[in-house]
């Protein structure tokens, strides 16, 4: 057994067999073999051990015919390793003795020559470890012929462990077959997180190198509550994660009784819970949760899922399926917030070399890209005619950039009117306070605007500079930096002298060390994942609006983040004690 610590980014349990997708994504068709079969896996292996060595040969030649021979000597460890009798021996003694399928036993073969590399402490060695791997990749593309896995073809359910994910490929998690993930890069603050949350996929992040422990069908459980992973775990351990997850089953249908209770305080102040969402498909899980509407709706995620260009008409299938299963309830759309780490299908990482959360991301990418923001603006405008839409912008840094995004909706609606196509010519329109840009000139923006929302996945990276999805600086990413903490408060007084409805939908809305907090802070409209409705709906009931601005006023005196949150937390412990006695 051996265990891992990362950052816990979706909240839950998962226990189950290991589907490893490594850098190169390849996935073994069985990792055991009935041993009469194991003359053919050995045969298998011989093969693939030819078929390399010929094509490594031949790139060797051509490098040499292309750059001379000192290039050329560059494949000359890979054939060595290849030619050395003892792998062979290994390998075929795994299959043979273990009854190991042939990629399993190459993977097992080659990860434990390069842990043993590794643990020797020499430079020379250690280099060598890529050798290793390289060799394994080979091998095994050979073997399975596959290149990447395609995430969308599961068959049976898996706990996937990943050297990363992409937001894009996390979309296509199938959630009946993907019981959990794990990767060994990404930061709390990124989309594969928030996506993670939302499909309400248990999920540990920045893991660090840990895939070369472990094969895949591997028994592995990971613990989306306190970020941990444990590869081939004991009995004992298994047994103690089996009473969670039944511990956690009967405290989510306890909450369910929760549904169709308002969110409101002891003192009679009700407080809105609003549901962020991805997906048209995710509306029937916020409703079940109790959701009052829909605070933040990512339409980029129509892209990200997309293989070719959504056109007007699929934005708008997409948001009319929103509003009406939503029924009446608000029903806030945010323009494409494409760019960074959220690339449509045709969007190229290399494409920008500098710092893309500080690029053409978001609603610049869309002011700069007019044949895309344009039709989105339409598709938005014809939903206001179904129900109650309200349009917001992202990562609105400028007066300029609101001033441009609100003509090009008057323009849409302009154009819609001479078609005869109906819409809502006073469609609420509000931005996301995300940069801290936005919070310091919030007196001007909340002149312009109906609403807003506090986006804290962004606004903490760039109050704080920590990239949010980067795990070497995941201890910097903190929502309860007073930094961070100044800028929500000056948003929120801002938009309550100016009678704007302020709202929060970034992370920090969503995990209930902050409920009050925010609360206290002034914060009446909360937008959330709509799994963490029903817990911070519960806080919201057992607390009084001055015991929460106590806290926040508390809070506000403190300077350290990790000093914070303690006294948060024992605050919301003292709470859930005093009403599970009161009970
Ligand atoms: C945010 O930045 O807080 C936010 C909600 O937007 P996203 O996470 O999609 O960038
Ligand atoms: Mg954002």
């Amino acid at each position: 057994m051996q265990q891992f610590k990362g950052i816990a980014v979706s909240p839950g349990l998962a226990i189950g067999e290991s589907l490893i997708i490594d850098n190169e994504g390849f996935r073994f068709p069985h990792h055991l073999v009935l041993p009469t079969a194991a003359d053919g896996e050995v045969r298998r292996f011989m093969e693939a051990l030819d078929e390399v060595a010929v094509a490594i040969r031949a790139s060797r030649d051509s490098v040499t015919q292309q750059l001379g021979e000192r290039y050329g000597a560059i494949f000359a460890a890979h054939l060595s390793l290849l030619a050395d009798p003892r792998l062979r021996e290994d390998i075929e003694k795994r299959i043979r003795e273990d009854f190991y399928s042939a990629e399993y036993a190459v993977s097992r073969t080659l990860r434990g020559y390069a842990d043993h590399f590794l643990k020797m402490d020499n430079a020379y060695l250690a280099e060598r470890v890529h050798d290793i791997y390289d060799l394994e990749r080979r091998l095994l593309q050979t073997l399975t012929g596959r290149q990447r896995e395609d995430f969308s073809r599961l068959d049976k359910q898996v706990v996937v462990l990943a050297h990363n994910l992409t937001p894009g490929e996390t979309v296509h998690l199938d959630r009946r077959f993907v019981l959990g993930f794990a990767t060994e890069i990404g930061g709390a603050g990124g989309h594969t997180a928030i996506v993670a949350q939302g499909m309400e996929i248990p999920a540990v992040v920045g893991l660090g190198q840990f895939l070369s422990n472990v094969s895949s069908g591997d028994v592995v459980i990971v613990d989306g509550d306190q970020g941990l992973v444990i590869l081939r775990p004991d009995e004992a351990t298994l047994q103690r994660y089996r009473k969670r997850v039944e511990q956690r089953r009967v405290a989510v249908e306890r909450l369910q009784d929760l549904r169709d209770v308002p969110a409101e305080t002891l003192d009679g102040v009700r407080i809105k819970m609003l549901a962020n969402i991805e997906f048209p498909y995710e509306t029937p899980a916020c409703l079940d949760r109790g959701a009052e509407g829909i605070g933040l709706y990512r339409t980029e995620f129509l892209y990200l899922a997309a293989k070719v260009e959504p056109t007007e008409e699929d934005h708008y299938g997409a948001y009319a399926e929103v509003v009406r299963a939503m029924k009446g309830r608000p029903v806030v759309i945010r323009t494409l917030d494409l760019g960074a780490d959220k690339l449509g299908f045709n969007q190229d990482k290399r494409e920008e070399d500098c710092n893309p959360f500080l690029g053409l991301r978001s609603i610049r990418l869309a002011l700069a890209n007019l044949q895309l923001f344009r039709p989105q603006l339409r598709a938005i405008l014809r939903a206001s005619a179904l129900g109650d839409v309200r349009v917001m912008f992202p990562l609105i840094s400028t007066m300029d950039e609101l001033l441009r995004a609100k003509q090009l909706l008057g323009e849409a609606m302009d154009e819609l009117s001479a078609e005869g196509i109906d819409c809502n010519r006073e469609i609420p329109v509000g931005i996301m306070i995300e940069s801290p840009a936005a919070a310091v000139m919030i007196d001007r923006f909340v002149r312009e605007i109906d609403f807003l929302s506090i986006g804290t996945n962004d606004l903490i990276q760039y109050t704080l500079a920590v990239d949010r999805g980067n795990p070497a600086v995941n201890d910097l990413y903190q929502a309860s930096d007073p930094a961070v903490l100044r800028l929500i408060q000056r948003t929120l007084e801002a938009a309550e002298q100016a009678d704007v409805q302020a709202s929060m939908c970034g992370q920090m809305c969503s995990d209930p060390t902050y409920t009050m907090l925010l609360l206290g802070l002034g914060l009446r409209h909360l937008s959330v994942a709509p799994s963490s409705i029903p817990e911070i709906k519960e806080i919201c009931r057992k607390v009084t609006i001055p015991q929460c601005q106590a806290i926040a006023e508390q809070t506000l005196t403190m300077q350290r983040p990790r000093e914070i949150d303690a006294y948060l937390k024992s605050e919301l412990k003292a709470v859930t004690a005093a009403s599970d006695r009161g009970s």
